[in-house]
């Protein structure tokens, strides 16, 4: 059996992996389908935006199908960035211009709460839609810290750990993060599904 991960984003193909490895089925990701047209994220919720991205991926391929869509929710800017985090800094900007504008916009703030939100859906061809959100708080830090990991890390420091994610290792990351949290509350799901299909009744 084959699931898709609807996304192009070699970052979370590694992670999304890692943390998938003991289920039984062979993952694929949306590069191995170049033809696959990419879909656009209009959804005015990370929920919404998950499910769109899973139900075409799924209709397309024709495969079981897991997507997931996350947001950097910062309590000063009345929660933005939010479903808005890939383009905060604009159309086509770099992870590097996003984590810019963010200590700009935080320079000066003495409430630095912030959360990562991701919400993962799970689509199969024959119906089911199931979604699952993970979450975790930290503080946006005034400076980089680590060069691991990718878009906001350098910049998230966690409660739990008192690092950023960029400080951290993947593993270490994994055992806390957002996407693994809504990831890991998915496996228990696809594995009823991988041994009962849909229930329909
Ligand atoms: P996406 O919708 O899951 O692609 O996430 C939207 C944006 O949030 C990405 O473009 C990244 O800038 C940021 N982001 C998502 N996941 C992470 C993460 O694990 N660490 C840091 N930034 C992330």
């Amino acid at each position: 059996m084959k699931l898709l991960l609807a996304t192009r984003n070699k970052d979370k193909v590694i992670e999304i992996k890692e943390i998938l490895k003991d289920l039984d089925v062979e993952i694929v990701s949306a590069s191995q389908f170049p033809d696959m047209p990419d879909v656009i994220e209009d959804k005015d919720t990370i929920k919404g935006n998950s499910i769109k991205k899973a139900t075409e991926c799924a209709e397309y391929s024709n495969l079981l199908t897991i997507a997931d869509d996350t947001g950097l929710f910062v309590d000063a800017l009345n929660g933005n960035p939010g479903v808005f985090s890939a383009r905060f800094a604009g159309e086509d900007c770099s992870y590097k211009d996003n984590r810019v504008k963010m200590l700009k916009e935080m320079k000066g703030k003495s409430n630095r709460n912030a959360q990562f939100r991701t919400v993962c859906a799970f689509v199969s061809p024959d119906g089911l839609i199931a979604t699952t959100e993970g979450i975790v708080e930290g503080k946006i830090t005034e400076e980089e810290f680590g060069n691991n990991g990718f878009g906001y890390d350098a910049i998230f420091k966690a409660d739990e750990t008192g690092r950023t994610f960029g400080e951290m290792t993947q593993t270490e990351k994994e055992t806390i993060s957002h996407r693994s949290r809504a990831l890991n509350k998915m496996i228990p799901i696809l594995e009823k599904y991988l041994i009962n299909g849909v229930d329909h009744g």
